[in-house]
């Protein structure tokens, strides 16, 4: 091994191994894995062939993970231990590729993981955002955005020579494409295909993550999600899907023929997910390039339909994508003559129903100014196409995320498509890499198991079932609950070091991860927060000292959000300027919550926060990583919940709230009132004020405050309100059963016991028997 690290060394850097620095060595690592990726064995050409089609892949670090699939992060560690460093220093200067954005990308890498231990044959195909998302920053207690760009820095992409043209109704563009090697378990490697253009343009960007919207041939792949406020923003995300389907589109008929088949064969030899509506694009775009290569578009319709498979999730109606259809006439021509023949086929079959149809007129006001500058509204009716139902009607699979989520598609959200097609429904629960979010990040912990149980359930998930033998076994218990304490002991000197904070690793660690939005309810924990505070400040103190702990992103244009991180970054300070409330209550929100920062408060966690309004959460899969490493969940019946609870049983997870059914009829009878509720319960109503308090508004922005605190007393959309009572009495009684060790130390692992069926292996062999047949 060392052989290997010095010729690379000389290679890349003209010295040996021993002489680099730490960015040197992290190139030199992840070269030497991606050349041993490269050298792995090749799926057969014969075998069909998956293409994973997402906007993003929110992908993590990959050196640890990488050395430890190829079995040599032991001899790697021990090489740098020799030369005075470790694998952590190593790590901490490799960039987290910005690609991705919250559950649904961190899914889609996760897939690639699985595919790739299970030795399936597919690939990974999205765009490569020089500046991703955004990197968070806190400023005067409020999130400000700035790039954050990963490619400058030494990173383990691979150019290719695989070039294509892309266009548009105004313009042409050269797309290039770049490989990531994907790492498994397994004895093959899979690769990740990003597309990019060359005339990219980083110095574009100004004050924060501004840039000119217009400037396609600079901006297309700088940022993953650009704000769609208006519509030059939604015209960049048009390009930005046209761009990513019409390459991949080339890609999968150029792999196919390459390999000696016909075009005829692709759905033989090629299958295609659809990750949420964003990549939908590529139904039509494969038509369109199946017909322009001689096959009939009855034929190609056909084809494509057997070939594509499409995944919803959500049932929020603004995540269902409508392009106006004069957008997609202006920006993709090509593609309407084949929407419009598509649409046609459903108008004709079904001409009654227009919930079925894939465009549609709808009215819309329109501001006009008068000559005597009096505003005044025209309506007009403009015509929209509904990717999702395009998706449902020309691909031969949908499928939900969990089951609860699926059952809701099923009978409320897609119920007409699923009177006509039933065949075509299923659901596909979430799952995720048991490898990066256990065994290689938290290895304490999956060593000690090992030693318990053997190494079995790293193949076999649904072993780790065999701890409950330990069930009653103090000393086990107790180990376990060291290793906790390790963990905790770990991410507060991590906090320390990089927020500057304190976590005393006494307290509870209660841990709040994910992106930042009203359903997910963040703000009702926030309540909790000040609930706990006002009582504390009454002589009233919680069972056990507890510490909040919060990591969100917010989308840049959603306001609301963005008042949610500012009411808890200025309940962190009030907190930290307050001696007393200390002893009692912590509260932070780290900064830029990613892949990386989830590897470490994971292993922490004594709690799983999942409190989402029921109906909302598709799925969920911070819960499943949680769950993993022994937190107790205190959630709604939302998502996967539901799940856990199946396995775990009732007394090992803390329910609360209404369910499912309850809410979706509170919407369909307009029954629910925040205000009701705020005006007759006392503890509530005090709570709520609170946000707009003397003593909170020293540190905060008083105008963002005053938006929230109007917004939950006259609006509410996702009801914090509706389940805080219920939230802060469980959330209590989870507090105090954590004062009886022994008790919760259960409840931990027969949480970790019962997680093997939350495992993405599990999920792909599920997609593979039922969809994808590789
Ligand atoms: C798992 C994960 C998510 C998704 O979390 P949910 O709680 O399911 O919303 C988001 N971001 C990161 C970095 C993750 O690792």
């Amino acid at each position: 091994m060392i052989n290997n690290l010095n010729q690379l060394s000389e290679k890349i850097y003209n010295t040996d191994f021993k002489s680099l620095d730490n960015e040197q060595i992290y190139k030199v690592l992840s070269e030497l894995s991606n050349q041993m990726l490269l050298q792995r064995k090749q799926n057969s050409k014969d075998k069909r062939k998956l293409y994973y089609l997402s906007a993003e892949f929110l992908i993590g670090k990959l050196l640890k993970n990488n050395l430890e699939n190829l079995g040599i992060r032991d001899e790697i560690e021990k090489i740098l231990l020799e030369n005075g460093k470790t694998l952590a220093q190593i790590e901490a200067v490799e960039p987290e590729p910005s690609l991705g954005n919250g559950g649904l990308g961190r899914l889609a890498s996760c897939f690639l993981d699985s595919l790739t231990s299970l030795d399936l044959k597919g690939d990974g195909v999205g765009i490569n955002y020089h500046l991703g998302l955004f990197k968070q920053t806190f400023k005067n207690n409020s999130q400000l955005e700035i790039p954050n760009p990963w490619l400058e820095k030494s990173n383990a992409l691979i150019k290719t020579d695989v070039t294509n043209i892309v266009k548009f109704g105004d313009l042409e563009l050269k797309a290039v494409m770049y490989d990531l090697p994907i790492s498994g378990s397994g004895q093959t490697s899979n690769t990740l295909h990003l597309f990019d253009i060359e005339t990219a343009d980083e110095s574009i960007v100004k004050d924060g993550i501004n840039f000119d919207k217009k400037d396609i041939k600079k901006n297309l792949t700088l940022f993953l999600y650009p704000d769609d406020s208006d519509l030059d923003g939604r015209h960049l995300r048009i390009y930005q899907q046209y761009f990513m389907v019409c390459n991949a589109a080339y890609l999968i008929l150029k792999e196919l023929q390459d390999n000696g088949h016909s075009l005829d064969e692709l759905d033989k030899y090629a299958v295609v997910q659809i990750n949420d509506t964003h990549p939908s694009m590529i139904i039509p775009e494969l038509i369109r390039q199946l017909t322009q290569n001689g096959i009939a578009f009855e034929r190609a319709v056909e084809i494509v339909t057997n070939t594509c498979a499409y995944t919803n999730h959500t049932i929020l109606l603004e995540a269902l994508e409508k392009w106006p259809y004069e957008s997609l006439k202006q920006i993709v021509p090509q593609l309407i003559p084949i929407i419009n023949k598509l649409n046609e086929i459903i108008t004709e079959k079904y001409p009654e129903n227009e919930s079925l149809h894939i465009v549609r007129n709808v009215p819309m006001k329109f501001k006009k100014v008068s000559s005597i500058n009096k505003p005044y509204y025209i309506l007009k009716n403009i015509k929209i196409v509904h990717m999702a139902t395009m998706a449902i009607h020309f691909s031969k699979s949908t499928n939900g995320v969990a089951q609860l989520h699926t059952d809701i598609l099923k009978e409320d959200t897609l119920k007409d498509f699923y009177k006509i097609y039933p065949e075509k429904f299923s659901n596909k629960t979430n799952g995720i890499s048991f490898r990066r979010f256990m065994y290689y990040s938290n290895r304490q912990l999956s060593d000690y198991i090992t030693k318990l149980i053997g190494d079995g359930y790293k193949k076999d998930s649904n072993k780790l079932k065999e701890l409950m033998k330990y069930i009653d076994d103090e000393k086990v218990l107790n180990k376990f609950a060291q290793i906790k304490k390790d963990a905790k002991i770990n991410l507060s000197n991590y906090i320390k070091e990089t927020e500057n904070i304190y976590l005393d690793d006494s307290y509870i660690f209660d841990v709040q991860i994910k992106r930042l939005h009203e359903y997910k309810r963040q703000q009702m924990n926030a309540l909790y927060v000040i609930d706990t505070y006002l009582k504390i400040k009454k002589g009233i103190y919680p069972a056990h000292p507890i510490c909040v702990i919060f990591g969100a992103k917010a989308a840049p244009a959603y306001t609301m959000a963005k008042n949610i991180i500012h009411l808890i970054l200025c309940l962190q300070q009030l907190i930290e300027n307050d001696k007393d409330v200390q002893k009692h209550l912590k509260v932070i929100m780290v900064t830029n919550y990613n892949v990386d920062y989830a590897e470490k408060i994971i292993p922490a966690a004594d709690i799983s926060e999942q409190i989402s309004l029921a109906s909302k959460e598709a799925s969920g899969t911070g819960n499943m990583k949680m769950m993993l490493n022994g937190a107790v969940t205190i959630g709604t019946m939302d998502g996967a919940n539901v799940e856990i609870a199946e396995y775990v049983g009732k007394e090992n997870i803390y329910i609360f709230g209404k369910s499912a059914q309850e809410v979706i009829k509170l919407y369909e009878t307009n029954g629910y009132k925040s205000s009701e509720i705020y005006e007759n319960n006392q503890a509530v109503k005090d709570a709520v004020d609170f946000i707009i308090s003397d003593e909170l508004n020293k540190y905060a922005d008083l105008t963002k405050l005053e938006a929230l605190h109007y917004d939950l007393i006259t609006k509410d959309w996702f009801m914090a309100l509706l389940d805080l009572q219920d939230y802060i009495k469980v959330k209590n009684k989870l507090i105090e059963k954590y004062n009886d060790p022994i008790a919760y130390r259960k409840m931990s692992l027969v949480n970790i016991a019962n997680s093997g069926y939350f495992s993405a292996d599990r999920t792909i062999q599920d997609y593979n028997n039922d969809i994808w047949k590789l």
